[in-house]
């Protein structure tokens, strides 16, 4: 029998990056690639890029620093090669210039072309001269019809891809010229992957889509299916227990999705719905194609729908023009809404986006100032919504070990990690009842409301 080689794949960014570096080892299993945790003597190394803001990808520049040391280690005195590929946005924006900056990278391929990757290595491969390799194509076949049908196991908590790229246009974005044009996965592919997912033991769903609700899919049947039609579909799914889906444009939020989330009970209550900026200037300037009232509209109706939804937001402070009137836009609508998480960061400007070769760009100093002020108010909402926490009971995902010796972390429907002591590791994949003790800023901790409630279906039992 041949060795397995060894594979190690480093994901950068957003969960789309998660989903895709799980099904780069899907399609390098067949050729005997087996997933490792170390760069250090592999056989191939993929970094898995992204490309949203300079920062993250620069950290990819001087991560292959560190990767070159290691080729070079294995391939000294005639030792077997290692193949280095660089995927993802930044691969797909800046594949050639790599190629000439990093001679030793071997492939360059973007998030439309991994399914093409048994035939990029076999090229690299090959006995004669060095072939390097630069895949950064939008191909016309559909890379989801190329992947491996079957999925690998993965955790309690799964994603799963139903929609890629993005037709908005968000002038700051990246995004549509990266991942390319919108397109959603037929219906059936989603429900098939899922009940697969489903049998190797998942229990929570996140569908994922860089623009998740223009999700409309080929219905089985002839016609369409949208976002809340699809996860009506999903919620029929015995043994699947909770549904997520992220991130999604305030714009297509419709009413089949308001009402998928009054209707079905395994939709969590938990909402990362972007709004990104306060002012309407701003918003415009952005291309974001809704308003300040447009974004309290459907918050409103959402929550009228599903009462304890809570949200989540991204933020975006120092838009170029972004004046102190905008900025206290931004503040006082996170005041009204109240989000229980966020992600905010300074504006960078892209290359090739029409926001970065606009006038009037905020200074450094002002944009720290602003994201200081805006992240300090959106940690003290989340601490409150965690401390108001205390005292209640909340069903708990149980996902994995915690830090310290007999504590298990599991996921409340708010998105919260939480912590519980006491509990054999035997209860990991259930779903506890926990009475929350504890609220720090970014986790609780709770303990066992009553053994005999929990988790009628698992059959294993709860000390
Ligand atoms: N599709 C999502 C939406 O419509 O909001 C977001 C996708 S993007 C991967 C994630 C977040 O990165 C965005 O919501 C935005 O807040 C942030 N982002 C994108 N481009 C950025 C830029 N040029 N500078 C700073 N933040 C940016
Ligand atoms: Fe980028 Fe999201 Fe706007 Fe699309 S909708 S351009 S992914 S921020």
């Amino acid at each position: 029998m041949t060795e397995p080689k060894k594979l190690f794949v480093k994901t950068y960014g957003c969960q789309m990056n998660v989903y895709d570096s799980q099904r780069m080892q899907d399609v390098l299993a067949p050729l005997g690639y087996q997933p490792v945790d170390s760069a250090e003597g592999a056989d191939m190394v993929i970094l898995n890029t992204c490309h949203i803001r300079e920062k993250a990808a620069e950290k990819v520049f001087s991560d292959l620093g560190r990767v070159r040391k290691h080729k070079e280690a294995k391939e000294a005195n005639g030792g077997d090669k290692m193949i280095v590929a660089v995927a993802g946005c930044v691969a797909q924006a800046e594949g050639a210039e790599l190629m000439k900056r990093e001679p030793m990278v071997d492939m360059v391929f973007g998030p439309q072309t991994y399914h093409r990757l048994p035939e990029m290595v076999a090229r690299a491969n090959r006995a004669v001269g060095r072939n390097r390799i630069v895949d950064t194509d939008f191909p016309a076949e559909e890379k989801f019809d190329h992947l491996p049908e079957q999925v690998s196991k993965q955790g309690y908590s799964a994603f799963l891809a139903i929609q890629e790229g993005c037709d908005k246009f968000c002038t700051f974005c990246v995004v549509p010229y990266t991942r390319g044009a919108e397109y959603s996965r037929p219906g059936a592919d989603v429900i098939r992957e899922a009940k697969q997912l489903v049998a190797h033991g998942t229990r929570e769903l996140t569908l994922l889509g860089q623009n998740v609700n223009a999700y409309h899919g080929e219905a089985p049947n002839g016609g369409e299916w949208t976002l809340g039609r699809l996860l009506r579909e999903l919620a029929e799914i015995d043994g699947l227990d909770r549904i997520r889906y992220t991130t999604s444009h305030p714009r297509d939020v419709d009413e089949d999705l308001i009402s998928a989330h009054r209707d079905l009970k395994k939709l969590m209550p938990f909402l990362h719905l972007p709004v990104q900026a306060g002012g309407d200037r701003v918003l415009q300037a952005m291309n974001r194609k809704h308003t300040n009232a447009d974004y309290r509209d459907i918050a409103a109706r959402l929550k009228d729908a599903c009462p304890d939804l809570a949200l989540s937001s991204d933020f975006i402070v120092g838009f170029p023009g972004e004046s102190d009137k905008d900025f206290e836009d931004t503040m006082e609508i996170v005041r009204d809404i109240t989000f229980i998480q966020a992600f905010s960061f300074k504006y960078s400007p892209r290359p090739g986006t029409p926001a970065s070769a606009m006038e009037l760009q905020v200074p450094e100093k002002v944009k720290t100032e602003r994201i200081m002020r805006l992240q300090a108010l959106l940690a003290e909402q989340q601490l409150v919504f965690n401390q108001k926490s205390i005292g209640k009971e909340m069903d708990v995902l149980l996902e994995r070990r915690g830090k310290y010796e007999g504590q298990l972390v599991g996921k409340s429907p708010y998105m919260q990690p939480v912590h519980v002591s006491g509990l054999p590791e035997s209860a990991l994949g259930q779903i506890v009842r926990l009475k929350i003790t504890e609220a720090l800023p970014n986790s609780l901790g709770g303990e066992l409301v009553d053994a005999t409630r929990n988790d009628q279906k698992s059959e294993r039992n709860v000390a």
